[in-house]
């Protein structure tokens, strides 16, 4: 049933408190609303209200043509090819303000597809058709700042209160209409604690295979924001939870079986979300590097043995074929797998602690990146004869400890030199290090 009443007369949850709304959000609203348009927020930051959680950014919805709402700010643009949404800036904030959209439109995806996702060109909507075409209840409740008036259709404050994600209307026609629709579920239920319905959860596990109609490039940014948010960890425990992991990451899934991958990966988010909290910068390289580390070891060790490559040869080959595979699923942009493959080569030059290699190697820019991923490895349960320790002592070392560090390496430094020597090259190749 529609429901519209009045955010001060229903208990905590229903109320929201205009001073935790950017006062910019509030503006955006009050200049559209004073023209004769109507306008409120809506989306994430109304859930986020009615959470008590302070919102990362507003979305506004209005009846205002995209050009129309240009004309009113100054400091506005529009973006977007096929659905244009207007970007309204004070300062370091954006307030994102969307013209009321009609269900069965699809505002990011450009290609075409057979599987029953929305081809239909972008056309405006009323109000009740902007409510329907959006993807949870929770996210669509509408609030009108001045007036305090919250505009539920869709029963999203009740969903909210109980904490459940339920899709507006029918989970498989909305799902089809737009699977990254199942990412979002996912990425909701880590982010918010919430669950998700439980109707909705078998759809989303008999359609999972719909992740591959999307493409790799819309799918990055969706790994972006379940990995790279604060809660990537909670994020691959619930893609796991779903059977979506294998969709996104078919090596990265089978390689859990003979590997520690699992440990691996979880640790890198773990600590990707301490760095956030903490307000550390993170990269998506690490957490990429930490995701395809197991399927690198495993095609390195393949092309070494059946192709008879060497180690230097079959890392990089390695590393080439699973990073090409993986971009089928999920783009990995060229500014991400240059660092990506830094943080995989260094670790083959940890092992090796004799003469100024240790000294170069805390200069090279990545180290710290490799230094991390190395005890990442040893947490996931690698053994590495304690070489994390190693280094975590010599960073930290007097010059003349770090020399005694060296020369205590020196029994295997003797050994290695009588072996015959590889061809070596920048990125060294002579680890000795085991996966289990
Ligand atoms: P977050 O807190 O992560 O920003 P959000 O709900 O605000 O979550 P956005 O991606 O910012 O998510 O989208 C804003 C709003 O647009 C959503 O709340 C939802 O109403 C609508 N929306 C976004 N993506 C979709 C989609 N794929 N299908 C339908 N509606 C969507
Ligand atoms: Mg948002």
């Amino acid at each position: 049933m529609p429901t519209r009443w009045s955010a001060r007369m229903n208990g905590t949850l229903d109320t929201i408190d205009n001073h935790h709304i950017s006062i910019n959000a509030i503006k955006v609203v009050n200049r559209l609303t004073e023209h004769g348009y109507q306008a409120y927020v809506v989306g994430g930051c109304v859930r986020d209200l009615l959470l008590g959680k302070t919102p990362k950014d507003f979305d506004v919805a209005t009846d205002a043509h995209p050009e129309e709402v240009r004309d009113l700010f100054r400091n506005s643009r529009i973006i977007g090819k096929r659905f244009r949404i207007v970007h309204v800036r004070f300062g370091r904030e954006i307030v994102e303000v969307t013209t009321f959209r009609a269900p069965h439109d699809d505002q990011y995806d450009e290609n075409h597809s057979d599987s029953g996702r929305t081809l239909v060109d972008n056309v405006f909507g009323n109000f009740e058709e902007d409510v329907f075409r959006r993807d949870f209840t929770m996210n669509a409740v509408y609030h009108q700042p001045e007036t305090g008036e919250i505009i539920d259709l869709a029963n999203g404050v009740d969903d909210i209160r109980q904490r459940i994600i339920r899709p507006i209307g029918d989970a498989e026609d909305r799902f089809r209409e737009d699977p990254v629709r199942m990412l979002r579920a996912i990425r909701f239920q880590a982010k918010l604690d919430f669950s998700i319905e439980p109707h909705t959860e078998k759809t989303i596990r008999s359609l999972g295979y719909l992740i591959q109609v999307i493409p790799p490039a819309r799918l990055f940014e969706e790994m972006l924001k379940l990995f790279m948010s604060g809660y990537g960890s909670a994020a691959f425990s619930a893609l796991l939870e779903h059977e979506i992991f294998g969709w996104l990451f078919p090596d990265a899934n089978r390689s859990m079986k003979d590997y520690p991958a699992q440990g691996l990966i979880t640790a890198a988010l773990d600590s990707t979300d301490r760095r956030i909290a903490e307000g550390k910068p993170v990269t998506p390289a690490f957490v990429f590097a930490a995701l395809l580390w197991y399927p690198f070891v495993e095609e390195r060790d393949r092309l070494q043995n059946e192709e008879n490559m060497t180690q230097v040869q079959a890392s990089q080959e390695a590393a080439n074929n699973v990073l090409a595979k993986q971009q089928l699923f999920t783009s990995i942009p060229r500014r991400f797998t240059g660092p990506l493959r830094d943080i995989w080569f260094l670790q083959f030059r940890l092992p090796m602690r004799f003469g100024q290699k240790p000294d170069i190697l805390l200069e090279h820019k990545r180290f710290r990146a490799a230094y991390d991923f190395l005890i990442l490895r040893e947490t996931a349960g690698e053994e590495l004869e304690q070489l994390g320790e190693w280094w975590t002592e010599y960073q930290e070392a007097s010059a003349e400890r770090r020399n005694e560090m060296k020369q205590s390496s020196g029994p295997k430094r003797r050994k290695r030199r009588n072996r015959k020597r590889r061809p070596r090259t920048e990125t060294g190749d002579q680890a000795s290090w085991q996966s289990t």
